[in-house]
């Protein structure tokens, strides 16, 4: 069995630095294009999630979803039932719902830590991010979304990164799809698993994950969403093809493209990353007009995309992304004498008003024991603080790079550390 530890995320500092500079880059292309981020409680009312969940969904996927759904049972009754964000844009909907007026164009994005139960109903944590465009039905906004998903994975390193389009039509041409498809089922249905007949039955556009050969071939055979699209849904997707391939974006027309979520209308995307030969989907999103009145009344047309932060993060990784970690400077300060926990203190803050990093040794121990552990910690400068020194108005500084050390006056500390770190980054 997965220990717990490898299901959720306890990233340690020689991983964190490493996840800072993915988000400095991620929010960087994002408030280039003015993207505000908004930052979603991890707790959110089960009820509420469930409504979200039944409109984005239906049948035996709304239920999975809602199995999925990890949940904190209260003791107290009066409280309501609590869940951990499966994903954020049903929260994002209700928030902007409540802000926004007719005609008025939001930017949205938030990432991190969301919660599944993933197979065999193992509990797990993903980094995730979730750009929303609300409030614009138009096809620039569309490719801006689009385009704004490549940009972060080509910032983050990912280069190759292609996508994979379809369009689910609007309602009007999705309607004649849904029958065709539904009665080819029923005549087809020893052609189709259990599994699949059920699930495409209840939504034509669902991902099964089903592998059997004969589900597969017999789905590729039967009707297709592209030959139903309107005049309109066809004119638009063809528009977002030109524009994304005169925007240099490779992409590829997936008619089998599926995704678990009904809602979407037109236009769908996913984005794929070619890692050590495998192709994955590392994201992906789509325009969802109609999501909005369902769960929250109030009619706004959005298109968004989520980017798995975990898979975008080991790419990285294995790519040799994130270079050595650049090297602080930082001053090793310890004392061989008692009672000088003031001075030391005194020395740290005066340095740290200078924005030099300190290292305060907590021990009295001997000057040798002392430098090995400054080294350790990869400190530039370590100063000795010796009760005959002070007395004599002197404290002794060691330069651990050059491997010199010389006394300096106690009112020249300071000046002399700053003189040091200019000579150091000199070098
Ligand atoms: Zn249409
Ligand atoms: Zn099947």
């Amino acid at each position: 069995m997965t220990k717990q530890s490898e299901r959720f995320h306890e990233f340690m500092p020689d991983k964190v630095w490493k996840w800072k500079i993915l988000e400095e880059k991620m929010d960087k292309v994002l408030a280039l294009q003015d993207y505000q981020e908004i930052r979603l409680s991890v707790l959110q009312d089960s009820a509420v999630l469930n409504n979200g969940i039944t409109a984005l969904m239906q049948g035996a996927e709304a239920d999975h979803a809602v199995q999925s759904v990890l949940s904190i049972s209260l003791p107290e009754s009066n409280l309501s039932l609590l869940s951990l964000r499966p994903e954020g844009t049903i929260s994002v909907l209700h928030h902007t719902a409540k802000i926004t007026n007719p005609g008025e164009v939001h930017r949205f994005y938030y990432s991190g830590p969301m919660f599944r139960k993933a197979e065999a109903l193992k509990q797990m944590e993903f980094y995730q991010l979730g750009v929303e465009l609300l409030g614009s039905e138009s096809i620039l906004s569309e490719n801006e979304v689009i385009s704004l998903g490549m940009k972060i994975c080509q910032e983050l390193g990912l280069k190759e990164v292609r996508l994979d389009m379809n369009s689910y039509g609007c309602t009007k041409c999705r309607e004649p799809f849904f029958t065709d498809l539904r009665g080819y089922l029923e005549k087809r249905k020893d052609s189709f698993c259990g599994l699949c007949y059920n699930e495409l039955y209840a939504n034509p556009f669902s991902e099964t994950r089903c592998k059997d050969a004969d589900c597969q071939h017999s789905l590729k055979s039967g009707p297709q969403i592209g030959d139903y699209l309107c005049d309109t849904c066809k004119a638009n997707f063809n528009k977002v093809k030109n524009i994304q391939a005169n925007l240099g974006n490779v992409y590829k027309v997936n008619p089998h493209l599926y995704k678990n979520f009904a809602y979407y209308n037109e236009t769908v995307f996913d984005f794929v990353a070619t890692h050590e030969g495998r192709e994955m989907v590392i994201g992906g999103g789509g325009r969802y007009d109609y999501l909005s009145a369902q769960i929250t009344g109030k009619m706004i047309p959005a298109v968004g995309f989520y980017l798995n932060l975990d898979i975008l993060f080991e790419i990285m990784e294995a790519r040799g992304v994130f270079q050595t970690k650049p090297l602080d400077f930082k001053v090793y300060i310890s004392s061989e004498s008692e009672n000088l926990e003031m001075m030391t203190l005194q020395i740290a803050q005066e340095l740290h008003t200078q924005g030099i990093k300190t290292i305060i040794s907590p021990e009295i121990s001997t000057t040798a024991k002392e430098t090995s552990r400054a080294k350790a910690k990869s400190c530039s400068l370590m100063l000795i603080i010796r009760e005959d020194n002070i007395r004599e108005g002197k404290i002794l500084l060691r330069n651990l790079i050059k491997d010199h050390q010389d006394y300096v006056s106690l009112k020249d500390t300071v000046p002399a550390i700053l003189l040091a770190r200019k000579a150091l980054k000199q070098e």
